[in-house]
C-alpha cells in the first residue's frame, strides 16, 4: 500500500449513498484498493504512509467542471457589467498579447495551485488562445497542470469567426473603420482547427497515466463556422471525448439565435447532428421548455455556473426543470475573474442559495444531496470520467480529501451534507489527494514551491497593469456601439424572464 487512512468517517457519494460513520481506505498504484471498516486490520503497514482518520472526514474530491486558465491573472481585475460588454474588457477583440511560455506556464499553475488548495482534484480548463494557439502556449499550460499534480482536461476553445458575426445587429451598428479592424484579426479556418486539435490530441491525451485529457471545445455555436462546428463533433466521437459548448449563458444570445436560425440555439446545435450524450452545455441559462426536453432527449450534461451567472448579471439557470427532465449537472467556477477566485465551495453554496429568488414553490429548491452530487460525482460525468473519479468506491482513481471536522465549521455538527454545503469554505482542508499522491497537506502545496510561485506571479504586476490598460482604452472604444446592442436586445420579448426584476434596464 502507499497510502493507508484509518478511522475516518467516509461520504463515498457512491450510488448508494453509502457512508461510514467509521472507516479505512487503503491507497496503491494510485487506486482506491479497499475500503470500509477495519479493512486495514492486520494489514502490513510496510512502506505506506499512514494517515489517522480520528476526527476527519474523507469523501471525493470537488470536480469544477468549467474554467477559463488564461484570465487567472485577473482576479478583481474586470469591470461589472453584461457578458457581452464584460468579454470586451477581458478578451478585447482588437487587441493582442504576446504570451512567452514562462508566463502561460505560470499562470495555469497559479490557478491549479489555487484549486488544489481548497479541495479541487479535477479541473476542467476552456482554455482559449488570443488570437490563434501556439505550441508554445498550449504546450505550457499542459505541461503546468502535469507538474501540479491536478487532474486537468483542457480543451482548445477557439473561436473561428469574424467578431460582428457572434452579436445581433453588431455589424450595422460599428463604424467602417472598426469593422475593417475587426476583419483583419487572424482566424484558424476548420481545417486549420481540427489539425491543430489533432496534434494536440496525439500528444497529450490520456498522459501522465490518465491525469491529464483532452476535450473537444467550439466555444459557443455563434462563435465558430457550421461545418467547424460539425468537424469539431466528429473529432468528440472519433476520440469519445466530451464535447464543451457555451449556450444560452444570456437573454442577448437567445435574441440571436432567433435572428440569425430563427431558434434557439440548442434547437440549432440538434439540427446540426451535435447535440449529443457528448455534449456538455454550459451556463444554459435561457432555455426553454422545448430546449430543455430536446437536451433530456439527447443525454447532453449541464454546467451550473452561478457565482459567474450573478457576478455578470446572467440570470438563474432553470436549475429544478433540467434536473426533473433527468439532465446530469456539473458545477463551474466559470473563471477567475467572475469569481474573483478559485473556490468551488462558495459556488456549491450560492448553487444552494440562488434559487431561491426565482421560484416561490420551496419543493423545487436544490437540496444539500443534489449540490454534492454536482460537486462530485455529477462534475465527473461531465468529463466522461463517471468511472474513475467522483466517488469513493473500490477500484476508482484514489482523488479525494481530509477534511477536517474539529473546526468552527463542523462545530456543532448537526448534519454533515448540510455543513459542507453550507457551512465550510474549504477552511478546514487537511489534505487533497490525486491520483494517489498527496498534492495538499495542511494548507501546503506539496508539487510545487507556491512562495516562489507567487513571487513570481509579483514580478508580473506592472507587465499586468500597462496590458490591462491597453485592454480598457481597447475596450472603451467599443464599449458605446456594443452598449447600443445590449439596449437594442433588453427590448425585445423572448418569452421567458430569468431574472428576478424587470427585463429592460
Ligand atoms: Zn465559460
Amino acid at each position: 500500500m502507499d497510502i493507508i487512512i484509518r478511522n475516518a468517517r467516509v461520504l463515498t457519494m457512491d450510488e448508494h449513498d453509502t457512508e461510514y460513520e467509521r472507516a479505512d481506505v487503503l491507497i496503491a498504484d494510485g487506486v482506491i484498493k479497499k475500503m470500509g471498516p477495519d479493512v486495514a486490520a492486520g494489514i502490513e503497514t510496510g512502506s505506506a504512509r499512514v494517515v489517522d482518520g480520528e476526527g476527519k472526514l474523507v469523501m471525493p474530491g470537488l470536480i469544477n467542471a468549467h474554467f477559463h486558465s488564461p484570465v487567472n491573472f485577473l482576479k478583481g481585475a474586470l469591470v461589472d457589467a453584461p457578458l457581452e460588454l464584460y468579454m470586451l474588457y477581458e478578451v478585447p477583440p482588437l487587441q493582442r498579447q504576446t504570451v512567452d511560455r514562462e508566463f502561460a506556464y505560470t499562470r495555469t499553475m497559479l490557478g491549479a495551485v489555487e484549486l488544489l488548495k481548497q479541495g479541487v482534484t479535477t479541473n476542467h480548463d476552456d482554455c482559449f488562445f488570443v488570437p490563434v494557439p501556439t505550441d508554445e502556449e498550449v504546450n505550457a499550460v499542459m505541461n503546468a497542470y502535469t507538474d501540479a499534480g491536478i487532474r486537468a482536461s483542457v480543451t482548445l476553445c477557439q473561436v473561428n469567426v469574424r467578431e460582428y458575426e457572434k452579436y445581433p445587429f453588431l455589424y450595422d451598428l460599428l463604424p467602417d473603420d472598426i469593422r475593417t479592424e475587426m476583419e483583419e484579426v487572424p482566424l484558424l479556418t476548420t481545417d486549420e482547427l481540427i489539425g491543430y486539435y489533432e496534434r494536440f490530441i496525439e500528444h497529450w491525451h490520456d498522459t501522465a497515466n490518465g491525469r491529464i485529457r483532452c476535450s473537444v471545445s467550439c466555444s459557443a455555436p455563434q462563435r465558430v463556422t457550421p461545418d467547424c462546428l460539425r468537424a469539431l463533433n466528429d473529432l468528440s466521437e472519433k476520440h469519445n471525448i466530451p464535447y464543451k459548448m457555451h449556450i444560452l449563458e444570456t437573454k442577448l444570445q437567445r435574441v440571436l439565435g432567433e435572428e440569425m436560425h430563427g431558434k434557439s440555439f440548442i434547437q440549432y446545435v440538434k439540427d446540426q447532428g451535435v447535440l449529443t450524450d457528448r455534449a456538455v452545455v454550459i451556463h444554459s441559462v435561457w432555455v426553454d421548455d422545448a430546449d430543455i426536453k430536446a437536451m433530456a432527449e439527447s443525454g447532453c450534461s449541464v454546467i451550473h455556473n452561478p457565482i459567474s451567472n450573478l457576478k455578470i448579471g446572467s440570470g438563474v439557470m432553470p436549475f429544478r426543470r433540467l434536473k426533473n427532465a433527468g439532465i446530469n449537472i456539473g458545477l463551474g467556477i466559470d473563471e477567475v475573474p467572475v469569481d474573483d477566485g478559485c473556490n468551488l465551495w462558495t459556488v456549491g453554496k450560492t448553487a444552494g442559495l440562488v434559487h431561491k429568488i426565482a421560484d416561490a414553490e420551496y419543493q423545487n429548491w436544490p437540496h444539500e444531496n443534489e449540490i454534492l452530487d454536482m460537486l462530485t460525482r455529477g462534475g465527473a460525468r461531465t468529463m466522461g470520467l463517471q468511472n474513475r473519479v467522483g466517488m469513493l468506491k473500490e477500484g476508482y482513481r484514489a482523488d479525494m480529501l481530509l477534511v477536517d471536522l474539529d473546526t468552527l465549521p463542523f462545530t456543532p455538527l448537526h448534519n454533515l451534507k448540510r455543513a459542507l454545503v453550507f457551512c465550510e469554505n474549504g477552511g478546514s482542508l487537511k489534505m487533497t489527494i490525486v491520483d494517489g499522491r498527496i498534492v495538499v497537506e495542511d494548507g501546503e502545496v506539496l508539487t510545487v514551491d507556491e512562495a516562489a510561485l507567487r513571487k513570481k506571479v509579483r514580478g508580473y504586476t506592472d507587465r499586468l497593469s500597462a496590458q490591462l490598460d491597453l485592454m480598457t482604452e481597447s475596450a472603451d472604444r467599443l464599449a458605446p456601439y456594443y452598449r447600443e446592442m445590449y439596449l437594442k436586445t433588453s427590448q425585445k420579448d423572448v418569452g421567458m424572464n430569468r431574472w428576478a426584476g424587470p427585463m429592460t434596464p
